[in-house]
């Protein structure tokens, strides 16, 4: 770290690996990129294994997952002392998923674990779209909120995606007594939610979830953790000075991140300056 840049205080909290068949890089490169961005550390959450070949085209198998386990705990050795280096794990939710990720969670310490709903996943889809959008848009905020009473997350990954499945039809007005019953029953869990500065780069071009749904979060105390989800080491910190901004603008002072399953929070002036001399960089992932 050169001696001008200001203390490291934030994590990359979602990011990739090339285990999941729709990533690039290595794990160093990617921790090599967090340094650039003056983080403090940076936590891996690939897409979990998941049973029965589900969305097995975008995931690792399930024999990969010690291979998962390694690659961060080298690349955690080659960084120690200069990043702090982190397993963690994005996972998939859907009804009846809920003892494969129970023992999975528990097979090796994670220090995040990021609850994903994938409506665009066509196993997800099979089951659950009953070729009506405004139903799966509901439905889709009723798995969010069960995912978030499991009690198997720390954070649910970019809450508001489905406004991308047919960005035409989504409209937050119509859909705001939905979201507002699912927040309510998130607060109560105490679950965080994240805000994932990817989703410029999507159809629906602005972050997940919106700054609509972030005023809601922000009335309800939820707290937000920060994600690029990175699948690039380009995108590692990608869009944060920006997320930060939209979160003070909903209302938050703090934002959040994990370290072993453990919520921390920092101001969200600190965290700006703490990033403020470190290069930008808006490369597409
Ligand atoms: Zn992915
Ligand atoms: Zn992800």
């Amino acid at each position: 770290m050169p001696s001008n840049m200001p203390q490291p205080l934030l994590y990359e909290s979602h990011c990739h690996t090339t285990l999941c068949k729709h990533a690039f890089g290595t794990t160093d490169d990617y921790a090599e990129a967090a340094l650039a961005r003056n983080f403090k550390g940076i936590t891996f959450t690939c897409h979990c294994p998941l049973p029965d070949g589900f969305s097995a085209s975008v995931r690792m198998k399930p024999e990969q997952y010690e291979d998962y386990i390694a690659r961060v705990a080298a690349t955690r050795e080659a960084f120690a002392g200069r990043l702090d280096v982190r397993l963690g794990l994005e996972s998939d939710f859907y009804p009846g998923v809920e003892p494969w990720l129970e023992k999975l969670h528990a097979h090796t310490p994670l220090s995040h674990v990021l609850g994903s709903i994938h409506y665009q996943v066509m196993d997800y889809r099979r089951l659950f779209y009953t070729g009506e959008i405004f139903s799966y848009q509901e439905l889709y905020y009723d798995h969010l909120a069960l995912s978030a009473e499991s009690g198997l997350f720390d954070t649910l990954a970019h809450p508001d995606l489905i406004k991308n499945e047919s960005p035409e039809e989504w409209s937050f007005d119509r859909m705001r007594p939905v979201i507002e019953r699912a927040l309510d029953r998130i607060a109560a869990t105490g679950v965080a939610m994240e805000l994932n500065t990817s989703g410029v780069l999507k159809s629906l071009p602005e972050m997940n979830p919106s700054p609509s749904q972030l005023a809601l979060m922000a009335e309800r105390r939820i707290p937000v953790v920060i994600g690029a989800d990175a699948h690039v080491p380009e995108r590692v910190g990608d869009g944060y000075a920006q997320a930060l901004h939209l979160l003070a603008a909903a209302g938050y002072s703090e934002v959040s991140f994990f370290i072993d399953r453990k919520r921390q929070s920092v101001t969200i002036d600190d965290a700006l300056a703490s990033i403020s001399a470190a290069p930008v960089s808006s490369q597409p992932g």
